[in-house]
């Protein structure tokens, strides 16, 4: 089979390729394959049969299969390794007795619609528990059955902290996936990062989330007064620290201190660490934590206003802005929420 020539322009071609491709003869012998292909599908594959390993009848003889025009569609298949990746399929017949194979790996498109099916299903689910509760006060102080004024304005108390909480699903959904579209996006301003810091503790502070907690500075840098710059979007870095100091807060024992420490890894990149005392986090559940709608306690987050969508947004934007987030949680004793971003000097 070696004497089939392959134009060389084909196989140089075949390199650098991000598609897979694999050429053969007219009964599926691969004469020849580019790295992509071989990823997808074996690490050996030239001198095997096509056949052995994508079982599409079509494949079985190439010739017969193209003299009946069937290999005019495009073919899917699933690999069975682990990534299970889709991918697309096309034949075309090149010259007498050398086909060409192209695989293009549709995996991220199509974990992308899994991600896109599984939103849907789950705002909708989200929404529809504080609509219900809604909804079932509306009917009962319509119907006039309720008399006297301190349970209709317990009810009414009720229905406006639902839909209090509606409105900020709603307004994180459209921030999620606001961050998640632009993710790519590296943000070409430069901003201080310290400062912003700063501010939102105070304002935290001063708005008193619980009035025994307090946020304090733990500035470890040689020089605490410098300021230091970063590539980002102001509110976007804004929001990032809101959200985990507000957790810290509220998942924090009372009567027990935030501490925001800042220090300078080298030159190139600073560590800002979210550290409280509480309940924590059991191992089993720190990788999923940023997966939207992820709640180690549901009941407990939805009493103290939650949306479960807080550290979802923060990820996003982390990687949007190329920095880095490690969570390390010690039950009962101290919740570490560190971001490592690279500075610009
Ligand atoms: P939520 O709106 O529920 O706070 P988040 O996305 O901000 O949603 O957080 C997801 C979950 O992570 C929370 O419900 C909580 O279980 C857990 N969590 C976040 N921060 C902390 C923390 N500092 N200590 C303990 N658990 C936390």
């Amino acid at each position: 089979m070696n004497n089939i020539n392959i134009p060389s322009n084909i196989d140089n071609l075949s390199q650098i390729l991000e598609d897979g491709l694999i050429l053969c003869n007219e009964s599926g012998l691969i004469i020849s394959s580019n790295d992509v292909a071989r990823q997808f599908l074996n690490k050996k594959l030239n001198n095997r049969n096509i056949y052995e390993f994508i079982e599409i009848a079509e494949f079985k003889n190439l010739e017969e299969s193209n003299q009946k025009n069937n290999l005019n569609e495009e073919f899917h298949f699933q690999t069975s390794d682990i990534l299970k990746r889709s991918l697309i399929i096309k034949v075309k017949k090149i010259e007498d007795n050398l086909f060409a194979i192209l695989f293009l790996d549709m995996t991220s498109q199509r974990n992308l619609e899994k991600v896109r099916r599984d939103f849907v299903a789950n705002v909708s689910h989200e929404l529809r528990s504080p609509l219900t509760s809604l909804v079932g006060f509306i009917e009962t102080l319509l119907s006039g059955n309720v008399k006297d004024e301190e349970t209709r304005n317990k009810f009414l108390k009720i229905m406006d902290e639902e839909s209090k909480r509606m409105n900020r699903l709603i307004d994180d959904i459209l921030s999620l996936s606001k961050v998640e579209t632009e993710e790519h996006i590296t943000p070409n301003t430069t901003i201080s990062l310290i400062d912003p810091i700063k501010h939102i503790i105070l304002s935290i502070n001063e708005k008193g989330l619980k009035e025994e907690n307090k946020i304090l500075i733990d500035d470890l840098r040689d020089d605490p007064k410098k300021n230091c710059f970063i590539s980002g979007d102001i509110d976007e870095i804004n929001q990032v620290f809101i959200n985990l100091l507000e957790n810290a807060i509220k998942y924090g024992f009372d009567n027990t201190n935030v501490i925001v420490r800042i220090e300078q890894e080298k030159n190139k990149e600073i560590k800002v660490s979210i550290i409280n005392s509480g309940e924590g986090i059991p191992d089993k559940y720190i990788e999923r934590l940023t997966e939207r709608f992820f709640r180690v306690d549901k009941a407990r987050s939805r009493k103290i206003g939650g949306t479960g969508l807080g550290l979802a947004i923060v990820k996003h934007i982390l990687i949007k802005h190329r920095a880095q987030l490690s969570i390390n949680s010690i039950p009962n004793e101290e919740t570490n929420f560190s971001i490592t971003f690279p500075i610009i000097n």
